[in-house]
């Protein structure tokens, strides 16, 4: 099949099958595995942290990161579109009894400055106690501007509040950048990282932070029974994520490109090509087009879509150049 579902449909590599049949492993709850631990601080210093933890989920990463940063009745800032608000089930204030303070996202992903800067609450028994403001980097496959991250750390400075990174993507941006992800991450105080998705490893994500905010996120993560054993089984898959595929998402990003150039030019499509900076494509489909009817025709073809009024197709490693130029033409047959 052709998956334009997501990135995390991806399969694991022959080298990661392989590393996971040879990989060293030990009890990770007793710090014991050293195939997770070679994981972690190989993954701290490339992103120039102090220490990392290797997570089940992004999902997790993100939940321990406000857990860590945030206590009982403390806020944080995040966009309305952010994952780690939209779509985690609402984990923060279920399972932290932290307090999201959601803002409009702007088209180019970031968040207005000023509605920042006037979220931020005063110290006033009245309200939460803002602690952090959360961003998201790709957010809905962009990039945000670098200014805007330096103006985001500024402000947190000057509210002495702490930053974090939803980076499921930041590979992404920084290989669509052609800055590092160290230089990305210079400006938060923790990062969130997906080796799962555009970078095939099968399971996993890492959080990374300075000791104190590793050592908490340990803690909870043991809590929410998220600590594994001998994870080094997948931490090997999970390290040639970060050393083998970082550089390979051009290709992806190139697909993506030559997608959205394509289906611009079909009758019906509608799509904003300055968004398509990384491996994502935002079509809106016209009314006149039976979607449902669309993906099920795809589907007979081998290729897979989510429905929708608005179609978000994924690139990634199991879909070549050839497989975008095989989708356009089973999507002109099928209209
Ligand atoms: C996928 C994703 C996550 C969560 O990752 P899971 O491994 O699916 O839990 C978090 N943030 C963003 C931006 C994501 O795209």
């Amino acid at each position: 099949m052709i998956d334009f579902r997501s990135d995390t449909v991806t399969q694991p590599t022959e080298a990661m099958r392989k590393a996971m049949y040879v990989a060293e492993v030990g009890d990770d709850v007793y710090g014991d595995d050293p195939s997770v631990n070679e994981l972690q601080s190989y993954a701290a210093d490339l992103l120039g942290f102090d220490d990392a933890l290797f997570v089940c989920s992004g999902t997790q990463a993100n939940l321990l990161a406000l857990m860590a940063h945030c206590e009982r009745g403390d806020e944080y800032i995040c966009g309305q579109q952010a994952h780690n608000y939209k779509f985690e089930g609402g984990g923060a204030a279920v399972l932290g009894s932290i307090q999201p303070q959601p803002l409009t996202n702007l088209a180019d992903g970031t968040i207005a400055l000023d509605d920042i800067r006037s979220a931020i609450k005063p110290d006033d028994i009245h309200f939460a106690r803002t602690r952090l403001i959360s961003l998201e980097n790709t957010i809905g496959g962009i990039v945000l501007p670098e200014s805007f991250l330096a103006d985001t750390q500024a402000l947190a400075f000057e509210h002495r509040l702490k930053t974090h990174l939803d980076g499921a993507r930041l590979a992404n941006a920084a290989v669509a950048s052609g800055r590092s992800m160290a230089q990305i991450s210079e400006y938060f105080d923790s990062v969130s990282l997906c080796l799962s998705k555009g970078l095939a490893a099968p399971v996993g994500s890492l959080l990374l932070g300075d000791e104190r905010l590793i050592a908490k996120a340990r803690r909870w993560r043991k809590m929410l029974g998220g600590g594994m054993r001998q994870a080094g089984v997948l931490a090997a898959a999970a390290k040639l994520a970060l050393t083998e595929q970082v550089e390979r998402l051009a290709e992806d990003h190139d697909n993506a490109r030559l997608l959205a150039t394509e289906l611009a030019q079909i009758d019906g499509f509608e799509l904003d090509m300055g968004r398509v900076q990384t491996n994502m494509v935002f079509a809106k489909v016209a009314e006149s087009i039976d979607v449902k009817a669309l993906a099920a025709g795809l589907r007979e073809q081998g290729i897979l879509i989510t429905p929708g009024a608005t179609l978000r197709l994924v690139t990634h490693k199991d879909i070549s150049g050839v497989d975008v130029v095989k989708t356009i033409q089973a999507i002109k047959s099928c209209l």
